[in-house]
């Protein structure tokens, strides 16, 4: 589904993603792990047209997407979230999966504004059915600002899913989550599967990653340093020492 190629970011003289190489395959959970500022963040920006790569190719399918603008990848298949909530605090939550909807088109995001009474049927079907997915209908027309923090989690979810992407990057979604809202965050992971989506989960709640994940991939100082089945990557030397040498925050950073 998606490959990335001996891909490099380099900020300055810091390495943020130093030669990776990582494959997605299709219809996986592929959990991606690693202490802060080990360059997670910094492979969705790449990979989504954020920004370039220094050095390196993504592959989505059989296509070579490197350097596209977001809203081409994301019309190819690939939608993400972002680390901390990105919502528009003054629309309301199904006009915020409105706008995610037609973010696939070049005039963006801003641009759409202007077209809200051009909303049709079958946009609002869409809508409401991934509403419905996310335990949101109810909220539908209240401002987004309003909403509790784990319902913001649930609209941001909501916003990517409404893009229709095959692939899916989470960047975070637990933090700050309380154990309720984690356990609800897997099922509808689990039932994004189900629907044939595939996943990339990066997280640092590893009990929600080791045990719905299929494989696991480990960053540290930028550099891929072990990718396996759950158990294996846990047993690792390697990882142990990633995260016994750096204090972990544990929060949203
Ligand atoms: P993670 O998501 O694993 O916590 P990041 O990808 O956010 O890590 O960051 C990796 C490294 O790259 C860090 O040292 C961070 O400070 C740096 N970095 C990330 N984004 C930028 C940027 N836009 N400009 C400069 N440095 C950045
Ligand atoms: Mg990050």
């Amino acid at each position: 589904m998606l490959a990335i190629e001996g891909l490099s970011k380099h900020f300055g003289g810091v390495q943020a993603v130093h030669r990776v190489d990582l494959q997605v395959r299709g219809n996986e959970i592929l959990g991606l792990i690693g202490p802060n500022g080990s360059g997670k963040s910094t492979i969705v920006n790449v990979v989504t047209g954020v920004f370039p790569p220094t050095e390196g190719r993504v592959r989505l399918r059989d296509r070579d997407i490197t350097g596209w603008p977001p809203h081409r990848v994301l019309a190819a298949g690939m939608g993400r979230t972002f680390q901390g909530i990105r919502i528009f605090g003054g629309l309301t939550v199904w006009q915020n999966l409105w706008v995610a909807q037609k973010a696939k088109s070049e005039e963006g995001e801003g641009g759409l504004l202007r077209r809200w009474l051009a909303v049709d049927r079958a946009s609002m079907k869409k809508i409401e059915a991934t509403l419905e997915f996310c335990r949101l209908r109810d909220k539908k027309d209240e401002l987004a600002r309003n909403l509790a923090f784990g319902e913001q989690r649930r609209l941001e979810l909501a916003r990517v899913l409404a893009a229709e992407p095959d692939l899916l990057l989470l960047d975070e979604p637990a933090a700050g989550m309380n154990a309720a809202e984690i356990e609800d965050l897997r099922d509808r992971i689990l039932a994004l599967k189900q629907r044939g989506k595939t996943v990339v989960l990066i997280e640092h709640h590893m009990e929600l990653v080791m045990g719905i994940a299929e494989r696991v991939a480990v960053l540290n100082f930028g550099e891929k340093i072990a990718e396996g089945p759950p158990a294996a990557v846990q047993d690792d030397e390697r990882v142990r020492e990633a995260y016994l040498g750096h204090r972990q925050g544990g929060g949203q950073a």
